[in-house]
């Protein structure tokens, strides 16, 4: 019988990586891991962790501002951007020592460097070669910035953190999530930012209430929206970084250019071709139901499978791919994965939470449709004096009352949507929110107040 160095071998300990190597060793397995950078991934040192943090700094620009309207009285103090640096810093390497203790405390192996296949069950990592029965790829994904004249001079997510010096004035170019998130915490933090997107609206796919509102209420927060142009050049000049867009001869002087135009897998370099791994046209690895890629023991999950590209997903997968080989914990049934009412925040100011179908998913889908709609001004801001309003809306299928889609563009929206996923995921119709009692006085508490719908009921 073939013996192997490991049963399982992960390559990349980002989110996905981390949680089924730490599973798979807790349930007993001789499990290897191998990450090239900081334990952790793009979440923890480049992703959803230093973005909270710096768009909690970005919101109290918004709080030292309201709370006159409250009698607080005196000057707003002054961000200190190399004090949140190296705070923000420290805390990572906090969360990147608890992952390697995590790691450790599971009886992982945990090798760095560059891990490549060099056969259908070997790793090369540096001069190192190891085997390992089962093997799961989860490296995660880059950002994509597209060819444009001046491409040297714009940076990525992956260098916003670190800026130096703060740039007061930035130009961000895309309209989905990373770009709609930096425009608002830079913009919080005091920058002057324009953000440059080649459609008509931002955040394509999500809810066209949603997409409208935000955009209408980070104008409002200052940030300077250019739709349907794109960048022609960047030119580095005396002054700054000189930016010529494709519409009307319009130009800009910025300090620093943030390219957030998607990203890409990452499945290049890894010696998939080689081994049978088979990739998509896009990039990313292709995956059968059981994550398994097109060489069975081969395993992928995460954003290096292109699918849905959070944190959750790529944690939620991860397990599932250990159940499946080791078994799941004591107690516990197998984990299966669901792509259904998956909520997803993006933290702009004020923040977007959603679950569900968007109002023209909805509509597509099912036969008939109720909309229920609320765009109103919350109760802190009678006194606060900013004139943020929040959206809400429900989605409801008429022939189940089932309630199929749920947005919110407001503070906090992630923390509220996030309970309200878990009703919807159980099947929670309409009648069920109209029987629950609100929590008085909140936003939250709209979603279960709305009685008449807004819009007539519509054949699809
Ligand atoms: P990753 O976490 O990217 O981990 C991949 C790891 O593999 C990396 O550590 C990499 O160094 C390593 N690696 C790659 N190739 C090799 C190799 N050959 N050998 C060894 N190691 C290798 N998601 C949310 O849910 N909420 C958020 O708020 C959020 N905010 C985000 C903000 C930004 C700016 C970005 C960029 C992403 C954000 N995301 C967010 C998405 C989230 O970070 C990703 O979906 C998640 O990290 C994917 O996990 P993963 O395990 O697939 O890959
Ligand atoms: P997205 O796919 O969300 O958005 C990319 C944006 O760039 C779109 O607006 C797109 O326009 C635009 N774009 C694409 N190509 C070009 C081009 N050549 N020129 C100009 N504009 C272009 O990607 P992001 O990079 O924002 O984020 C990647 C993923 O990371 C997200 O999809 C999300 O899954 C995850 N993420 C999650 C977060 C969270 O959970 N809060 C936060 C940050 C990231 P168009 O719409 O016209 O295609």
């Amino acid at each position: 019988m073939q013996t192997f160095d490991f049963d399982f071998f992960v390559v990349g300990g980002g989110s996905g990586g981390v949680r089924a190597a730490r599973m798979a060793g807790q349930r007993g397995a001789r499990v290897g891991l191998a990450e090239v950078a900081d334990m952790g991934g793009t979440c923890v040192n480049v992703g959803c962790i230093p973005k909270k943090l710096y768009s909690y700094a970005a919101h109290f620009a918004d709080s030292f501002e309201e709370s006159h309207g409250f009698g607080w009285e005196g000057a707003a103090p002054v961000l200190n951007w190399e004090t949140l640096k190296a705070n923000r810093a420290k805390e990572i390497k906090r969360l990147n020592g608890i992952y390697d203790k995590l790691l450790d405390g599971a009886g992982v192996k945990v090798i760095k460097g560059w891990a490549r296949m060099i056969g259908a069950h070997t790793i090369e990592v540096g001069d190192q070669h190891y085997t390992a029965k089962n093997i799961l790829i989860a490296t995660g994904g880059t950002a994509l910035v597209p060819a444009v004249d001046g491409h040297d001079h714009v940076v990525t997510s992956d260098s916003m953190f670190d800026l130096d010096p703060f740039p007061r004035r930035l130009l961000v170019v895309g309209g989905g999530y990373i770009a709609c998130e930096f425009a608002s915490i830079f913009n919080g933090l005091g920058s002057h930012v324009t953000q440059v997107h080649r459609g008509e609206k931002v955040l394509t796919g999500f809810d066209e209430d949603v997409r409208s509102f935000i955009a209408v209420e980070m104008a409002k927060t200052g940030v300077d929206f250019k739709f349907k142009t794109e960048v022609e050049s960047i030119t580095k000049t005396a002054l700054g970084l000189f930016v010529k867009l494709k519409s009307d001869g319009q130009s800009l002087t910025v300090d620093t250019v943030l390219y957030a135009t998607g990203r890409i897998a990452n499945a290049s370099g890894l010696g998939l071709g080689a081994v049978g791994v088979e990739v998509s046209a896009a990039g990313a690895i292709k995956i059968n139901e059981h994550y398994q890629t097109s060489v069975p023991h081969i395993y992928a999950v995460g954003d290096v499978t292109a699918r849905m590209q959070l944190t959750p997903v790529a944690l939620g997968e991860a397990m599932v791919v250990v159940d499946q080989l080791f078994g799941p914990a004591a107690g516990k049934a197998a984990r299966s994965m669901s792509y259904d009412f998956i909520p997803t925040a993006v933290f702009t100011h004020p923040n977007i939470g959603t679950v569900g179908y968007s109002e023209s998913q909805a509509r597509d889908k099912f036969d008939k449709v109720s909309v229920y709609r609320a765009d109103f001004k919350s109760l802190k801001h009678t006194l606060s004096g900013s004139n943020e309003r929040t959206l809400m809306k429900l989605l409801v299928e008429d022939a189940t009352d089932r309630v199929v889609g749920l947005h919110m563009v407001g503070p906090d929206a992630g923390e509220v949507v996030q309970g309200f996923a878990v009703a919807m995921k159980a099947g929670a119709t309409k009648a069920v929110f109209d029987s629950t009692i609100g929590i008085h006085p909140t936003m939250a508490e709209e979603f279960v107040t709305m009685r008449e719908p807004v819009a007539p009921k519509i054949h699809a």
